[in-house]
C-alpha cells in the first residue's frame, strides 16, 4: 500500500502543478496516470505545438512545458504510478483507498481528480487479429523510440502523430513504411513536407490510398498485409506495426464513484473545487462549473485554491498562513536569477 497526503489522479499539466502548490504547504503527493509518461494531452496529443497563453512564456512547446513542470516539482519528491488506471475507491477511517487496474493500492485523506478528458484509449484499426499481436509487434503508443532502432516499422495514420513519429524514426529504423488511406495528410503542412522529402530521399516509403488489413507472424509480428486501392494486396515485412489513429477519451471508472457528473465532467464548488464527496476534489479539464474554460492556466489557478482546502482536511488542527515563494524560497531549488 502506498501512503500519501494527496493522491492525484492524472499527471497532466494540472496534476503536475498541484504537486508544486501542495509542496509549498508541506503536503506530499502521489501521481497516478494510465499513460506511461506524465504530461497528459500535451505529450499525448500535441507535444511539438507551441502554446502561447502560458503566463510568462510568449511561446513554449507543449512537451517543454511538461519538462519544466516536472523540474519545478522535483524538490517535492512526488511519487509516480504510471501505466495504471484508477479503478475503484472506498473510504476507511477517514481516508480513501484507490485501487488501480493492476492492483496497486494507494491510501490518502485527499483525492484530487485531474483526469482531463478521462482515460485515453487508442483508436484501434479494424484488423481481426490485432489483439493477438498487442505487445508482440503492435504498439499504439511510442514509449521509447530507441526500442525501434534497426527494426522494420509500419506506421499507419494521417495526422500529426503519425507524421511526427515517421520523421523522428526515419533515421533509426531499418525500414519505415507510412500507410495512409487518403492521398492528403491532416497534419501540420511543414510535417507533411518533411515526410514527403524523406520519401523522395528514400528514407521512408509513403503508401497512400491503402489500409492495413492483416497481420501475420508466428509468436510475434513479422508481416503486415496492406490493401492498396489500385495495386491490390501488398506484403510488407514488419517487426512493428504502429497504428496512430488518435486516442479516444473516456471518463472511465471514475464515472461510477458516486460523483455528480454533468456532460462527462465532474461538478465542483468553485470556492475550493471540491466535489459532492468530501475529500475528493476535481481540477483541470475534468471539472465543470458556470463559466468553465478548459485552459491550462485555469487548471493551475484551480490547483492553487484547491490545495488550501485540502490542507485543512489533512491537518484539521494546524493553522495555515499564506506566504509568497519570494519569502519562503524552495528548499532544494537553486535560484536562477541573480
Ligand atoms: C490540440 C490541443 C491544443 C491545445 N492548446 C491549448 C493552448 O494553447 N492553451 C491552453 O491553455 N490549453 C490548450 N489545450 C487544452 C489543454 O491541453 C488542457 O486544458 C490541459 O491538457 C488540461 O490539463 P489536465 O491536467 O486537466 O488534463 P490532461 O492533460 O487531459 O491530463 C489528464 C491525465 O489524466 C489521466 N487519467 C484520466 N483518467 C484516469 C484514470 N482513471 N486513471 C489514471 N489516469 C487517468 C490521463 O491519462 C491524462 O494523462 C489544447 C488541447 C488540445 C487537444
Amino acid at each position: 500500500m502506498i501512503h500519501t497526503d494527496l493522491l492525484i489522479i492524472g499527471a497532466g499539466p494540472c496534476g503536475l502543478f498541484t504537486v508544486f502548490e501542495a509542496g509549498l504547504l508541506q503536503l506530499h503527493c502521489h501521481l497516478l496516470d494510465i499513460l506511461p509518461q506524465p504530461g497528459g494531452q500535451l505529450n499525448e496529443i500535441y507535444p511539438k505545438k507551441p502554446i502561447y497563453d502560458i503566463p510568462g512564456y510568449p511561446s513554449i512547446l507543449a512537451n517543454e512545458l511538461v519538462d519544466n513542470l516536472i523540474k519545478q516539482i522535483e524538490p517535492f519528491h512526488p511519487g509516480f504510478t504510471l501505466g495504471e488506471r484508477a479503478e475503484t475507491i472506498f473510504q476507511s477511517e477517514g481516508k480513501f483507498i484507490v485501487t488501480t487496474h493492476k492492483g496497486t493500492r494507494i491510501q490518502a485523506p485527499v483525492i484530487v481528480i485531474a483526469g482531463g478528458l478521462g482515460c485515453f484509449e487508442p483508436r484501434k484499426p479494424p484488423i481481426p487479429n490485432i489483439d493477438q499481436f498487442e505487445d508482440r509487434g503492435v504498439d499504439y503508443y511510442i514509449k521509447n523510440p530507441d526500442h525501434y532502432s534497426g527494426k522494420n516499422l509500419v506506421i499507419a495514420g494521417g495526422g500529426d502523430s503519425a507524421l511526427d513519429w515517421s520523421i523522428f524514426l526515419a533515421d533509426k529504423a531499418k525500414s519505415l513504411n507510412l500507410i495512409h488511406r487518403r492521398n492528403e495528410f491532416r497534419g501540420a503542412p511543414d510535417s507533411v513536407a518533411k515526410v514527403r522529402e524523406l520519401h523522395e530521399n528514400g528514407k521512408i516509403k509513403i503508401i497512400t490510398e491503402a489500409q492495413v488489413t492483416g497481420l501475420l507472424g508466428q509468436r510475434s509480428l513479422d508481416t503486415v498485409i496492406v490493401k492498396h486501392d489500385r495495386e491490390g494486396e501488398l506484403e510488407i515485412p514488419a517487426d512493428y506495426f504502429i497504428p496512430l489513429f488518435g486516442l479516444t477519451p473516456k471518463l472511465g471508472p471514475i464515472a461510477n464513484w458516486g460523483l455528480n457528473i454533468e456532460q462527462q465532467a465532474i461538478s465542483v464548488n468553485t470556492f475550493d473545487y471540491s466535489t459532492n464527496i468530501e475529500g475528493i476534489y476535481a481540477i483541470g479539464d475534468i471539472n465543470t462549473y458556470p463559466g468553465k474554460l478548459k485552459l491550462i492556466l485555469c487548471g493551475f489557478h484551480e490547483a492553487t485554491l484547491m490545495v488550501q482546502s485540502a490542507f485543512k482536511r489533512v491537518y484539521p488542527d494546524k493553522k495555515l498562513s499564506f506566504k509568497y515563494t519570494t519569502v519562503t524560497g524552495i528548499k532544494g531549488f537553486e535560484a536562477t536569477s541573480k
